[in-house]
């Protein structure tokens, strides 16, 4: 059973967010405030933390990288009062998973949710999965030996490259977000920014991509991440 932090100062909206998902199955632990919040999804294990925005004391932005400092692979769906495109693009590039904006249906919420999980399973299950050798477009690569060419030139991969290009291509056609390739790739240690990510992926480009400007393999998936086609 998913066990579900609700973290939000609003007590009926809190109450009906509480009643309904566990309805439909799911353990809920609840907080009033940013702090308490906080304290809770860092000691305890959640499967997923549905944020409000706006608290009082610590907003739900703070919380959010807070959380993600501690725990990166713990999903979090903001839920923002604003329908400002800036809000949502800083929650997500604090780490935040999605975003619901309120008023929203609980239809919507829990559809949200079960996307938002299935994302982390199929996250968790790519990171157990070993590859060995993968082939696409002109690139070959062998993950054993850590060797790669393209049109059989050697490539000069680091071993983070390796790891990043294996994960995405063991979630081939997937939409990968910037927080999953941090959390598989950096993990706990020094938090590096979304933009590492960003960073290291036009590197990765221009070491596979006949023309990194227009990638074949290696796509942008706006405010999102990416995804690999092969
Ligand atoms: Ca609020």
């Amino acid at each position: 059973m998913a066990k579900v932090l609700i973290i939000e100062d609003e007590v009926s909206l809190l109450k009906g967010l509480q009643d309904n998902l566990e309805e439909e199955g799911y353990k809920v632990v609840t907080a009033s405030n940013g702090k308490m919040g906080l304290e809770k999804a860092v000691n305890e294990n959640f499967d997923l933390v549905l944020l409000d925005v706006m608290l009082p004391g610590m907003n739900g932005f703070d919380v959010c990288k807070e959380i993600k400092l501690k725990k990166i692979a713990l999903p979090i769906i903001m839920l923002t009062a604003k329908s400002k495109e800036s809000d949502k693009v800083l929650g997500l590039a604090l780490g935040a998973d999605d975003y619901v904006t309120k008023p929203f249906s609980i239809t919507e919420l829990l559809a949200r949710i079960k996307a938002v999980m299935r994302r982390v399973n199929m996250h968790r299950q790519a990171k157990e999965k070993k590859l060995q050798t993968y082939k696409f477009g002109n690139v070959k690569v062998d993950f054993v030996k850590l060797e790669a060419s393209r049109n059989n030139k050697k490539i000069n991969f680091s071993k983070r490259e390796f790891d990043i290009l294996e994960y995405m291509i063991k979630r081939k056609g997937e939409v990968i977000s910037r927080n999953d390739l941090l959390d598989v790739v950096w993990g706990y240690e020094v938090f590096p920014t979304t933009r590492t990510v960003d960073n290291f992926i036009a590197r990765l480009r221009k070491k596979v991509e006949d023309k990194p400007a227009k990638p074949k393999h290696i796509l942008s998936v706006r405010s999102v991440g990416y995804r690999f086609v092969a």
